[in-house]
């Protein structure tokens, strides 16, 4: 699909302005290449190059990009890594972190929310992504078809680690998850032969809700 030029120059802006906050390489290749308006609710279109959050409905937001670009740095993604991601919402991180791991690699990201599970195949489709398969179900309880991970992105906040996505970690893997209801803080975890946390930055996401997040009532 030819590209409308305007957003190619946006997104020009967008990466120029992630490199000068040490956003690595490969990260921002990736970003170069994902379209977020393909990504994006068709009335906020233009604002798709922002670097803050986007409503994508029903209280769910799509990431700012200089946090997708932090997740992916800290996990440290390489060609042909195996990831689960938490919260497909509009499918745009996960299409970030499909271009880092290349064909080799393979996203599965778990939505909890129908339509938001046929919104973002919608857009990785559209966008041309055959390496993320977005599966409807509570993530809180991993995917265990596919475990073990390389790596596990939670794009939610979560009251502590769930623990099967602890189980469906490989060892030496890496897992980065927000944990906090208000006060929300950003983990690294990386499961050696014991688990190590790294406490990153303060953040805001949406609950993770579900058998080992927030309640739904
Ligand atoms: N990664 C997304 C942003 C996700 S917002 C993007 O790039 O657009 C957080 C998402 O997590 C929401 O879509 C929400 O519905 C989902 N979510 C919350 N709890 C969940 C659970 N237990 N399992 C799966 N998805 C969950």
């Amino acid at each position: 699909m030819e590209e409308v030029r305007g957003y190619e120059e946006e997104r020009k802006r967008l990466v120029e302005l992630l490199q000068r906050q040490g956003v690595s390489e490969g990260v921002l290749k990736a970003m170069t290449r994902v379209k977020r308006h393909l990504f994006v609710p068709p009335p906020i279109i233009d604002q798709a190059y922002g670097d803050y959050p986007l409503p994508i409905g029903e209280g769910q937001t799509i990431s700012a990009p200089h946090m997708v670009a932090m997740m992916c740095d800290y996990l440290e993604l390489k060609k042909g890594d195996k990831v689960l991601e938490i919260g497909a919402g509009s499918g745009y991180h996960a299409a970030v972190i499909a271009e880092i791991i290349g064909n080799e690699g393979h996203v599965y990201s778990v939505e909890r929310i129908k339509w938001l599970v046929e919104f973002s195949k919608e857009n990785l489709k559209h966008a041309g992504y055959k390496n993320v398969t977005v599966i409807p179900g509570d993530g809180t309880l991993g995917l265990s078809e596919h475990a073990p991970y390389d790596k596990i992105s939670v794009t939610c906040a979560a009251p502590d680690v769930p623990p099967p996505l602890l189980e469906q970690l490989k060892i030496g893997g890496k897992m980065v998850i927000p944990i906090g209801r208000y006060q929300q803080v950003l983990y690294l975890v990386e499961k050696k032969n014991g688990v190590a946390w790294e406490r990153k930055c303060d953040v805001v996401f949406v609950p993770l809700l579900g058998r080992y997040g927030f309640k739904t009532d």
